[in-house]
């Protein structure tokens, strides 16, 4: 049995990449400098993978910025407002990444998408009529000389025509059918090259087929490998998937001319049942994704050998692979010296997965598997009880009933019982929680880590930072009002560091988008609140003004979607776990006299499965009850807010209505506020600030601006539910351009108030 991984982390165990092309980008080192730094981190990886004995070594899995980008070089569709603006190969495809702004010009960057289920960003290529597909750059090829001449023959990774195609934006009136021979011409073209190159696989990436898919999808699909795998010479081509299964395509890719078909039995909640039904086609390999690429666990052997056992009775030959790239977890374990050995033992980070792949080998090969040493100890490992396990949590998750899940009483009934405890004018003015962290907040954090400033002056210096706050904030005549968040680095880090049951990574960061990297918080055990989070400066900040003061606290699902959550128990417990925390957390707020409390649920659609037909089952059945479960304790007249980082939730309206809370927050001023119409035509019945400007951008919205965005708003939602609000949290804008932006909201505000009374 041989070993394989679908790619590794480019951004370098150390975050390398990152801080070169930061400094590239700053002009302090030169591009030949750069592309010094990314050769080194390749052979580095290259170096490790044979060392630890991996068989199929991908190459071409390196990229300056995102995968997707590099195949849109590759195919020659880049749009020409980037080309035409004379740079350098490199810069240009900077320039597509981030946008440019110089001396040639100014262009916007392509849009950024989320890499399906996963916490990755790529870019979305863009196609127009005049786009000509055709295999224009020489990267791959050059990445594989790369390596052979460090004596090794990898595995090219492209990602695969189907998936390219669909990922596309078309702003013409072509679409991905019309581009079906082209993009065949350029994939059957790079097979020959690789194969003149000496190469003897190449690895398609198809994620997209794990995608429910139409018919039309399917002979999109089929279309293009017919062709790609027509004429293609002694070079073998694997089919890769993965972040679930290919229900609906199946027999198409068993019957097409693929030498290797790469399956993921982790996310694949079906993959194993289709192979049992179906068989799988003799003469083919079987790529099977058993060693997660998305969490940081180490595998259960035993699992896995029963997996594989199973698939063997259908498969002749099986090359043990991981479940999807390893792009989607942190380097190595060995960074992490702070951590005790007694929890990194349960963790398997990159490096440490390419063992697990070797051991898992070394087991599958053995005649008694259960009787090697690799299999013991992981066995032994896997019975160790867990630290962090908590009886009297399970006890209080088991005893939930349906009654706790209810917020009582009606929606209607609180907001007229809330309608005359708060008295607020039409349209209410807010913010979203916090406001700037400008450069003493976060010299005054780092103080305090390093020890140069004690607890007690860092405490007086928030105190300050709040009453500022406060003070500007009814200065400015805001109607509701925020303490800041002056306390907090992260959202979710912030009440991980606060809650028994998480623990934290030193250096484990992971690739968010280009040189964005993620730490996430790892759930580690069963979570538990055992003192009062927040309610020391809400109840500070509300002492210091006679207007309502938001609580802020940050959601339950949000803060499992942005940790590593646990194996052992399901994402639904952990959920559930989280909200009776911050369920305590909402009581203490509520019992100490904060009247409004905001519940931040910024990632809540990030984790929605892939396919439509899962999403209710396998997630919002138990999402949403999270989050009902945090507000049901509430009294009538305590208001609960929520906010979400995004309007792209016409499908899941329903139930963004369905979490009850009393006022949402989002972000309508990007998306050209179509969401209004959804709202209208469901009837929504939240009352609702949709965000009348964009904070991602230093742009200081007029007054007359925010007043039509307002006058827009009251065509579609009723003037009763309306609330006035920036799009997301301050905190990454400057005063200077805070204070202008929240003055013209207030004026706008009362100037729409008198417009409509
Ligand atoms: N309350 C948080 C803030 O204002 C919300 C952040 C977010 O939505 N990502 O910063
Ligand atoms: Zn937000």
């Amino acid at each position: 049995m041989k070993t394989s991984i679908i790619g590794y982390p480019r951004i370098g165990r150390l975050r390398e990449l990152k801080f070169a092309s930061e400094k590239y980008f700053r002009s302090e080192i030169s591009a030949a400098d750069l592309e010094q730094t990314a050769k080194e981190i390749r052979l580095y990886n290259l170096e490790l993978q044979k060392k630890s004995g991996l068989d199929y070594i991908p190459s071409n899995d390196f990229s300056f910025y995102d995968g997707v980008l590099d195949t849109a070089f590759l195919l020659n569709a880049v749009p020409e407002r980037y080309t035409a603006l004379g740079l350098s190969t490199l810069d240009t495809y900077f320039a597509a990444a981030r946008g440019y702004q110089g001396e040639k010009g100014d262009v916007k960057a392509l849009a950024m998408k989320k890499w399906y289920n996963t916490n990755y960003h790529y870019m979305v290529p863009e196609i127009d009529d005049s786009t000509v597909i055709k295999l224009a750059g020489s990267k791959p090829f050059e990445l594989f000389k790369e390596a052979l001449e460090s004596g090794v023959v990898t595995k090219p990774v492209v990602i695969g025509a189907y998936t390219f195609l669909k990922l596309a934006r078309y702003t013409g009136k072509k679409r991905a059918v019309d581009f079906v021979e082209a993009a065949a011409a350029a994939y059957s073209e790079m097979l020959n090259r690789f194969s003149e190159l000496g190469a003897e696989w190449v690895q398609f990436d198809e994620p997209s087929l794990v995608m429910d898919m139409t018919d039309e999808d399917i002979k999109l699909f089929d279309a293009l490998y017919e062709k790609i795998l027509a004429d293609k010479q002694d070079v073998k081509v694997l089919v890769q998937t993965y972040f679930g299964d290919v229900r609906d395509c199946y027999n198409d890719i068993c019957e097409l001319d693929f030498d290797g078909v790469g399956l993921d039995f982790t996310e694949g909640k079906k993959t194993l049942d289709l192979i049992k039904a179906d068989g799988f086609p003799k003469g083919k390999a079987l790529f099977a994704g058993v060693v997660n690429g998305k969490n940081i666990w180490r595998n259960n052997y035993a699992d896995t050998v029963s997996v594989i056992n199973e698939i063997k009775k259908h498969a002749e030959n099986i090359v043990l692979n991981t479940s999807c790239s390893l792009l989607h977890v942190p380097c190595a374990l060995s960074n992490e010296v702070k951590l005790p050995e007694s929890y990194k033992k349960h963790f398997a980070f990159a490096e440490e997965k390419l063992e697990e792949l070797a051991q898992l080998r070394t087991i599958l090969s053995s005649h008694s598997p259960n009787e090697t040493a690799e299999y013991k100890d992981n066995a032994a490992l896997h019975s160790e009880p867990r630290i962090g396990s908590d009886s009297a949590v399970k006890e209080r998750t088991t005893a939930l009933t349906d009654r706790d899940f209810i917020r009582l009483p009606s929606f209607e009934e609180r907001e007229k019982i809330q309608k005359a405890r708060f008295k607020l004018p039409l349209f209410p003015t807010t913010t979203i929680g916090s406001f700037p962290q400008t450069a003493d907040v976060k010299a005054a954090r780092t103080a305090l880590r390093k020890g140069e400033l004690s607890a007690e002056d860092y405490e007086k210096f928030i105190s300050k930072k709040i009453a500022d706050c406060v003070a500007l904030q009814e200065e400015i005549g805001l109607d509701v009002l925020v303490h800041g968040e002056f306390e907090r680095n992260d959202m979710v880090e912030y009440f991980g560091e606060c809650l028994d049951g998480f623990i934290f990574t030193d250096k484990a960061w992971v690739q968010s988008y280009g040189t964005r990297c993620v730490k996430p918080p790892v759930v580690w055990g069963d979570i538990l609140r055992n003192k009062p989070i927040t309610v020391k400066w809400s109840t500070y900040a509300q002492s210091l003004t006679s207007k309502p003061m938001k609580g802020m606290l940050t959601g339950p699902v949000t803060i499992l979607n942005w940790s590593f959550p646990r194996e052992d128990i399901s994402l639904k417990e952990s959920a559930l776990q989280i909200a009776l925390a911050i369920r305590e957390e909402v009581l203490d707020l509520e019992a100490n006299g904060i009247s409004i409390i905001q519940v931040d649920e910024a990632a809540l659609r990030e984790k929605l499965p892939l396919r439509r037909s899962d999403w209710k089952e396998d997630y919002l059945d138990w999402a949403i009850p999270a989050f009902r479960l945090v507000h049901s304790g509430v009294r009538p007249e305590t208001q609960i807010h929520t906010h979400m980082c995004y309007s792209e939730f016409a499908d899941i309206i329903k139930d963004i209505d369905d979490m009850d809370a009393d006022v949402i927050t989002f972000e309508a001023s990007r998306s050209d506020l179509t969401i209004l119409d959804v709202l209208k035509n469901n009837n929504f019945r939240t009352e609702v600030g949709p965000g009348v400007y964009d904070i991602h951008s230093p742009r200081i919205p007029s007054k007359a601006e925010i007043q039509e965005t307002i006058r827009k708003m009251t065509e579609r939602i009723p003037v009763s539910k309306l609330w006035i609000n920036p799009d997301c949290g301050l905190k990454t804008r400057g005063t200077e351009e805070t204070v202008p932006s929240l003055k013209n909201l207030v004026a706008a505000a009362k100037e729409a108030r008198y417009e409509n009374s």
